[in-house]
């Protein structure tokens, strides 16, 4: 029997609730990618965690659709639904950081920004994602890659428990010691298991860093690929670094005439000793003539934040991706035809390093289970006008098509497609039993199924 209606859930709490008539509700149905476009019954901008249960009560019992919502930055537009419920986590975005342990609380709707923020002020982060406004939410329950990766391991490495509502509307704190089943899938198990309210991290000595992009010719790319491929397996763990193709944005340190050119870039971030930064970085600098850079040291959060305005939030995103682990000639081959085509400004192909730190964690100690892929490759399609949908998504499929006999099978959920669903076996490999078995422990009814779901 129903007990819960929608102003049940308005009295009970303390944010507010918003359907479509209320003033903000267009704003409210928004996610980041302008290609989604859905309407729910009701979002609920949650407060506290109290908030999110009443949400979560309110949406299994009327057997309704849940999303939920974090930064809003999954492509495929989890974040969101038609009908359903959301639970929008934006206004639950603090910080704690406890410097003599060395840890963060960090609430559910955090963004990056957020974190870095509060951290760096103690000299101290921890490994997030390479763009700003993107959720600590979905990116951590996913994974989670970032610069500092090789250094301190994936976002979820660092985690060290969290609050999280359930699907009985229940909270329940899952860590080490307790619900450790849990803590296991949601290491890399993504939003499937309930509502994060809050996550406690671990954090490591980062203060500055020295760092930035170097861009180089097109036709410097395949010496600068694959002088990448070699370099970065054996470059010290403090130095993480991508490579790029990314058509040059009209920045004051790239010369007006090659503004709008396509260009191969590298993006450095050496997270050790400041002035060990030049000597780490130099080998970068080395492999082929430089058209632009602005490397230097600078606080992590500004080099976090450095890329934001290629993403601002309403582009059309379509993305694919694979784990890698071998970059072999044929890879860089497939990479040097379609890198180049890369139709828009916003639009990019990255090939992270996971190696490192993040090969040291049993591929069985947590759900993130490619802990012997040396690359996540993500194919990010990112652009304004969706007259260019057809343009756009062609250029990610068949560059996707040409890379994918050259990679794993699996490919990091964070990255991936809403039609890369059948995918979600193979991205799991052996853990995927698993997540099967604690998804029919704490989600018997999968009423947490809009996410890259494990089927109950
Ligand atoms: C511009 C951009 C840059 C990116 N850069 C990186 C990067 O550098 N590294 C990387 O690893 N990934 C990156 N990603 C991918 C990113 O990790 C995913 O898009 C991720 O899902 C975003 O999390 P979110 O909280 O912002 O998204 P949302 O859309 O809010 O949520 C995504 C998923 O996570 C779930 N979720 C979110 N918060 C919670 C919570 N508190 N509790 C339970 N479930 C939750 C949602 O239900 C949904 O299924 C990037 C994405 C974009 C668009």
């Amino acid at each position: 029997m129903t007990t819960i209606t929608i102003e049940d859930v308005r009295e009970r709490a303390r944010g507010t609730v918003l359907g479509p008539h209320d003033p903000d509700y267009e704003e409210a149905r928004k996610v980041h990618n302008a290609m989604i476009d859905r309407h729910p019954r009701a979002v609920v901008r949650c407060s506290n965690a109290g908030d999110v249960m009443a949400a979560v009560d309110f949406a299994r019992e009327n057997r309704l659709d849940l999303a939920v919502r974090g930064g809003g930055h999954s492509v495929p537009g989890f974040g969101t639904c038609d009908e359903g419920v959301v639970i929008d986590l934006s206004g639950m975005r603090g910080v704690r950081v406890d410097p003599g342990n060395r840890t963060a609380r960090v609430e559910g709707g955090a963004t990056w920004g957020d974190v870095n923020a509060a951290t760096h002020a103690f000299g101290l982060a921890t490994t997030g994602g390479i763009i700003s406004t993107t959720g600590v939410g979905g990116l951590t329950l996913g994974g989670g890659i970032g610069y500092l990766a090789r250094g301190l391991g994936l976002s979820c490495d660092n985690l060290l428990s969290a609050d999280v509502v359930t699907a009985d509307g229940k909270l329940l704190v899952a860590g080490e010691r307790e619900n450790a089943d849990l803590f296991w899938a949601l290491r890399g198990g993504g939003g499937n298991f309930g509502v994060v309210t809050s996550f406690e991290f671990q954090l490591a000595p980062v203060g500055d860093i020295y760092g930035g992009p170097i861009f180089y010719d097109l036709d410097q790319a395949d010496t600068v690929l694959r002088f990448y491929r070699d370099f970065i397996a054996n470059a010290p763990e403090e130095l993480g670094a991508f490579p790029a193709f990314q058509i040059a944005p009209p920045l004051p340190f790239i010369p007006p005439n090659r503004h709008g050119d396509t260009l191969i870039a590298i993006v450095a971030c050496w997270a050790g000793p400041l002035e060990e930064g030049p000597r780490a970085v130099q080998p970068l600098r080395d492999v082929a003539p430089v058209v632009a850079e602005h490397v230097g040291p600078m606080p992590y959060p500004q080099l976090n934040s450095a890329f934001d305005a290629l993403v601002p939030p309403g582009l059309q995103h379509y993305w694919k991706a694979n784990f890698v682990t071998e970059l072999d000639d044929e890879a860089i081959e497939a990479h040097l035809r379609y890198g180049p085509k890369v139709p828009a400004v916003n639009s990019t192909m990255h090939i992270y390093p996971i190696n490192g730190a993040c090969h040291r964690v049993s591929p069985k100690a947590t759900a993130f289970a490619y802990r012997d892929a040396n690359f996540a490759t993500v194919i990010a399609g990112m652009w304004p006008d969706p007259a260019d949908n057809e343009a756009n998504i062609s250029w990610v499929r068949d560059y996707y098509a040409a890379t994918a006999p050259h990679s794993q099978e699996g490919g990091y959920i964070n990255f991936m497609a809403g039609d890369d669903q059948d995918r979600i076996k193979s991205n799991y490999r052996e853990n995927y039993e698993r997540l099967v078995e604690v998804k029919r422990t704490y989600d018997p009814d999968n009423l947490f199924h809009l996410n890259q779901n494990i089927q109950p």
